[in-house]
């Protein structure tokens, strides 16, 4: 162990989350690195209660601490506050959206050995939230590429590449009609490849890519998408290995790092202990590798595999009946 201390915001948010945030700080404190999490909520709950869901405290203790967990924020459909995950992304410049895709022991799943990484563009596209109503009737909303975020999204996908062995980056696209705002996004992964000559670079229609990963998602390697097209591919990619409660996610900038499964905040199982925590556990062990501390990454992750190969202690959604707590307590004991 490192002996160093760490400080971290941690959002529970709303639904499952401080179900699932409570048992990733279980599990991320048996570790027995010296972890401070300062707790500072948003989302719907905290829109409720402040009449804001992102409160400025929340910005400022991410952007003191550097590193934050996150669980699910909720958002209201077609009316209410904007997203807090889009708001907070855009605020402190989380550029990168990482989600690694990756068949684990004992889950049942149609597909076996995938191992993907979904880069996705999290700043702009169609998340600019800029729209409006022309006349009544007909709404406008804008996608806003620029050559500036699609350029350094695509070198992190390179550089993410080449630092963790992957072989190939795939560009996704949709340019055949969004000529120039697609076009432009496929120009700078393109200038982007040039300069990476040992990973193999290709482009892929989305629509396509969509087929060809139902059909077999183990034929992708690294996935460099825009924002939309990447939010979507990432809920399609976790249903490979088992669903959404086995997807972990990290929000990467350069000053700050958030980190949150791909699920939301499932308010259908809310509050009845029958979340999967392993998601918001894994999404905490790469928080633990951002912050270098490797071994006790390693020690997380392989807890979390013996206790799905075990079989004993697993969540509804893969088929058991343990509960959050008690898979937390099961992984915290095998750290
Ligand atoms: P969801 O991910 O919350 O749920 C989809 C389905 O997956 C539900 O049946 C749910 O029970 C199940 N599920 C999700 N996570 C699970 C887990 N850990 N264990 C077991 N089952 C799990 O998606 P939704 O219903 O479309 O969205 C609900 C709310 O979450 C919305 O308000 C949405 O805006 C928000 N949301 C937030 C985030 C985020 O904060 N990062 C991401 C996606 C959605």
């Amino acid at each position: 162990m490192s002996g160093k201390s760490y400080t971290i915001t941690l959002i529970p948010g709303d639904g499952i989350g401080p179900e699932v945030a409570s048992a990733a700080v279980r599990v991320l404190t048996a570790t027995g690195l010296d972890l401070h999490f300062e707790t500072e909520n948003a989302g719907a709950g905290t829109m409720g209660k402040e009449g804001k869901a992102l409160p400025l405290r929340v910005l400022e203790s991410i952007r003191k601490n550097k590193v934050a967990l996150k669980g699910p924020t909720a958002t209201p459909i077609g009316t209410g506050h904007r997203s807090v995950n889009v708001e907070l992304r855009k605020t402190l410049d989380l550029y990168a959206n990482l989600r690694p895709v990756r068949t684990l022991p004992g889950v049942k799943s149609r597909y076996d050995g995938v191992d993907l990484i979904v880069v996705r563009e999290n700043t702009e596209s169609l998340y600019s939230g800029l729209e409006h109503v022309v006349v009544p009737g007909v709404v406008e909303s804008l996608k806003i590429i620029t050559e500036k975020a699609s350029t350094r999204i695509a070198r992190f996908a390179f550089e993410y590449a080449e630092t963790n062995g992957r072989k190939r980056v795939s560009a996704i696209h949709k340019a055949n009609i969004m000529k120039l705002s697609d076009g432009l996004f496929l120009d700078c992964c393109r200038n982007v490849a040039k300069g990476h000559p040992t990973i193999a670079y290709d482009e892929v229609i989305v629509d396509a890519l969509c087929m060809q990963l139902v059909l077999d998602p183990t034929k992708f390697d690294v996935l460099l998408l825009e924002n939309l097209y990447g939010d979507i591919v990432s809920d399609l990619c976790a249903g490979f290995i088992g669903g959404l409660g086995m997807a972990p996610g990290a929000n990467i900038g350069e000053d700050s790092a958030v980190f949150e499964a791909v699920h939301g905040s499932a308010p259908d199982i809310a509050g009845k202990n029958l979340a999967n925590p392993i998601a918001l556990i894994l999404s905490g062990a790469m928080m633990l590798e951002h912050l270098h501390e490797l071994d006790a990454a390693t020690r997380v992750r392989k807890a979390v595999l013996a206790v799905l190969a075990e079989g004993k202690k697993v969540s509804r959604d893969l088929g058991g009946t343990a509960g959050t707590t008690e898979i937390a307590e099961a992984i915290a004991s095998r750290v």
